[in-house]
């Protein structure tokens, strides 16, 4: 029995042979990593662009977006819990090759291009470059919705093929540590990608979690020391999943709003 220790994300799972990794995606096939949930579509739609939300990349178009199941973190608020919580036997799939999906983008009227969102995208890294390989033959924009937590070498190996990101931007370190995820890995991402393509952040700002001034106000101060350009959208919480907090309160947000207008030019709310 051969065991592999998982690269693509900052778990680091130790995978026997035919066991899948926490995220109920990546799994151990004969000693080779591979991804289970490839071309596994559970929601396919046309968006507006401004739904993923990105404000300052192709404002106006609408962009077919998929997603199928699984994800690395465990978020006790996940506002899309029935398909990221979800895994091969609980799910309802279709199964597309990457050349049937960039067919469907290719062929839908005043389409963008794909947005691998929903579920954590980039934990089945090889179907978004297969798939961006073909369309960008067809000059088509990728974009991914991403809770940045991906490895360098993933990264490295799907930038190329990536126009535009939004990355979520949960909390502080201890926060990260109740949803499984690393708030430096998220970080690092950050600084990583946002050189390399368009780069939106989200905050889900959640009563009682990251709703401080001062939280809101030193990311927006580190996001500024990178690009004081790059958009904040700071998105209001509904309960959902295991979280009954009630809903962000409005004024909150627009004190916070104003909190990171001080550092960045563009601090978008959301989901109101
Ligand atoms: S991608 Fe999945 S299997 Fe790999 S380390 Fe992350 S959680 Fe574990």
């Amino acid at each position: 029995m051969s065991e592999l220790i998982c690269e693509v994300c900052m778990h680091h799972c130790h995978l026997n042979d035919g066991q899948l990794g926490r995220c109920r995606t990546r799994k151990n096939e004969d000693g080779h990593n591979v991804c289970a949930n490839y071309g596994r579509i559970t929601s396919i739609a046309m968006d507006p662009i401004e739904k993923k939300p990105l404000i300052h990349f192709h404002p106006g178009s609408y962009i077919l977006s998929v997603g199928s199941y699984g994800c690395n973190l465990s978020c006790p608020f996940c506002q899309n819990a029935s398909i990221s919580m979800a895994d091969e036997e609980t799910s309802e799939y279709r199964t597309m090759s990457a050349r049937q999906l960039a067919d469907i983008a290719i062929h839908q009227k005043y389409n963008l291009g794909i947005a691998f969102t929903y579920n954590e995208p980039l934990i089945s890294y090889e179907y978004i470059i297969d798939t961006a390989k073909i369309l960008k033959r067809h000059h088509m924009q990728v974009v991914l919705v991403t809770n940045g937590t991906a490895s360098r070498q993933v990264l490295e190996k799907v930038m190329p093929y990536v126009d535009a990101m939004n990355i979520d931007l949960k909390g502080d370190e201890s926060f990260y540590h109740e949803l499984g995820g690393d708030y430096k890995t998220v970080r690092d991402t950050i600084a990583y990608v946002y050189s390399r393509c368009h780069l939106e952040v989200t905050i889900l700002v959640i009563p009682g979690k990251n709703d401080t001034p001062e939280f809101i106000g030193e990311q927006a101060e580190w996001l500024a020391s990178l690009d004081s350009e790059i958009v904040l959208h700071l998105s209001r919480y509904f309960p959902r999943y295991h979280y009954t907090l009630p809903p962000t309160d409005i004024d909150q947000l627009v004190l916070l709003q104003q909190e990171a207008q001080k550092y960045l030019k563009y601090v978008s709310i959301g989901n109101v």
